[in-house]
């Protein structure tokens, strides 16, 4: 006790403890003082550097590693900062699509020295929010601003997820770093499975736009491209249109097109203009919604499910089923389920949850893979993109033409049983009771309940007529790949262009956009050097 008045140092941990022993700094300190016996008044403070739960065994703990300061206070920052400079006197690249790939692009063009001129079709992440509501108020989709569409791009209104099946460690601590610069909360350095919340994301995504405007940027919204400008095989810029008066626009310099996975009129054009895409494999399938409690009771192995001390319970499926794969993807523990259309016609459920994951449902995703080759023998570039047109179709004619999503009890869909009712759901337009079982394409139907009996053997409790399956999931990821070169990352014949992120198939959610974004600034920076 002594020696801890008077030395000062900074000390780093591992620990291992109870989800109560864990949940605040103030607590991990007291911890601390008591198993190294130090007086807790000289720990000024505890930064935890990696934090993941672990619920393998019945007793859950977490593990920690922690940074301590003994009679010393942190002289740095808990992320790194990166520097913006003046760049509204240099030479000009055009970003289409404001979403993670189009934003980090940006922001790294103005670290390297370039001026980004952003042209986003939706609107700024704020005014987007009232379409939004207006979805499940009038049940009609506005085609630019929307789930998808809009500043922040698909990932604005999300569960914020931010881990990433992506080895490259440090693009993504670049990435989560960027994310805390702009107001992100510090722990997604830490947590393993780090999340920011819909409720949080749209203020950091709007303190990424305001550096790109302080830096000399532009960002232009409600601006819709809708081609390249060409000369011969050279990209030069883009035409658009400002949506509030119909003007015609044209940004000149090279383009780095990030419009995400939904942009279809930008898949059509590219098609008709003979510009070289490739058809591509998605996921389709349902959302799938448990109460969060029983899933809780699942995965944390406890009638009491999480307690107060832990977060919302995760879990993650995968099996083979007749030659494909049938998983879970984008689990949105405490979340909603949410109308993820961008037009008329269609029905399209996606998830998204709050920072503290509390609401009374957790959904994932259910979903099985579609290869080009299963839609068709046809060489029709966007036939995976048709197939999921048809789909989202039919399912907008199931649920009476409104967003009222069609939707089967789980046990009921794996036992080929119309529900004949439904269990309460966080999907604010609305469920309808539907067969599932007899309308989703065949392909989908079979691998679905057999990946449901595999997942229920794993898991006790999980095949349950409790949960209720939501359709239609088809925006898992591209239906097209815009290709490009591998080293230059320029489209593999015209010059100047930079087909980025998930929309260009190189990227498939929020960090791994971002990181491509960056890459493509790199190398577009490179390709403005070498002029
Ligand atoms: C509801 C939902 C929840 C999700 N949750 C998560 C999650 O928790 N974690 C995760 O990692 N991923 C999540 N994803 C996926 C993630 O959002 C995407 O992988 C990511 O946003 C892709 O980034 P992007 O920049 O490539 O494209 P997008 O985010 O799709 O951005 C494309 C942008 O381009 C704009 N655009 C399109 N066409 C044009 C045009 N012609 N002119 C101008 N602008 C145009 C669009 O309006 C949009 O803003 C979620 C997606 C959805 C829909």
């Amino acid at each position: 006790m002594f020696f801890s008045y008077f030395c000062s140092m900074i000390q780093e941990y591992q620990l291992r403890l109870l989800p109560e022993q864990a949940f605040s700094e103030e607590v991990i300190a007291r911890f601390i003082a008591d198993d190294k016996g130090l007086d807790v008044r000289t720990i000024n403070h505890v930064r935890v550097l990696k934090r993941s739960v672990d619920a393998r065994q019945r007793t859950i703990y977490e593990n920690l590693k922690v940074r301590v300061y003994i009679n010393e206070f942190p002289q740095d920052e808990p992320y790194e900062k990166t520097e913006y400079p003046f760049v509204g006197d240099r030479p000009r690249v055009v970003v289409v699509g404001e979403g993670p790939g189009g934003l980090f692009a940006s922001l790294r063009l103005i670290e390297l020295g370039y001026c980004p001129v952003v042209i986003e079709r939706g609107k700024d992440v704020h005014e987007r929010k009232k379409d939004l509501a207006l979805i499940t108020k009038t049940h009609k989709v506005d085609g630019n601003s929307n789930y998808c569409f809009g500043e922040g791009g698909a990932g604005a209104y999300s569960d914020g997820k931010l881990y990433t099946r992506s080895k490259k460690r440090g693009s993504v601590a670049k990435i989560l770093n960027v994310f805390c610069q702009h107001g992100a909360p510090t722990a997604i350095l830490a947590d393993a499975h780090p999340h920011i919340g819909t409720d949080k994301l749209p203020r950091v995504i709007e303190n990424m736009r305001n550096t790109i405007l302080k830096s000399g940027g532009e960002v232009h919204f409600q601006t819709k491209m809708t081609s390249l400008l060409l000369e011969a095989d050279k990209v030069v810029g883009v035409e658009a249109v400002r949506l509030s008066d119909g003007q015609q626009l044209t940004f000149r310099g090279p383009v780095i097109l990030a419009t995400g996975h939904s942009a279809r009129d930008i898949y059509q054009y590219l098609a008709d203009s003979k510009i070289e895409i490739e058809s591509k494999g998605i996921a389709v399938g349902v959302r799938l919604e448990h109460p969060a409690q029983l899933i809780d009771q699942i995965q944390y192995h406890s009638r009491e499910g999480r307690g107060k001390y832990l977060p919302a319970a995760e879990y993650s499926f995968v099996a083979q089923v007749d030659g494909r794969g049938v998983y879970s993807f984008c689990m949105c523990p405490g979340g909603f389920v949410i109308p993820a259309a961008t037009g008329a016609g269609q029905i399209v459920v996606n998830g998204m949850s709050p920072a503290n994951r509390g609401t009374k449902w957790s959904n994932s995703g259910m979903v099985v893979e579609v290869r080009p080759e299963d839609v068709g023998p046809d060489d029709d570039v966007l036939k995976v993109m048709h197939f999921q047109e048809r789909l989202e179709h039919d399912c907008w004619q199931q649920g009476n033409m409104r967003q009222t999503a069609p939707a089967q009890r789980m046990a009921d869909f794996v036992n080929n049983r119309l529900s004949y009712d439904l269990p309460e759901s966080s999907y604010a337009p609305g469920l309808i009771s539907s067969p599932l079982h007899f309308w989703l394409p065949k392909q989908i139907i079979s691998r679905l309940q057999e990946g449901f009996k595999t997942f229920g053997r794993h898991a006790r409790g999980f095949l349950t007529n409790e949960a209720a399956l939501i359709a239609v999931e088809t925006r898992t990821s591209s239906p097209v790949r815009i290709l490009r070169d591998r080293e230059t990352l320029q489209h593999v014949r015209l010059e100047g262009l930079f087909p980025c992120g998930e929309g260009a198939g190189y990227a498939g959610g929020i960090v791994s956009a971002g990181i491509d974004g960056e890459r493509c600034a790199e190398m577009c920076a490179e390709y403005l050097g070498r002029k």
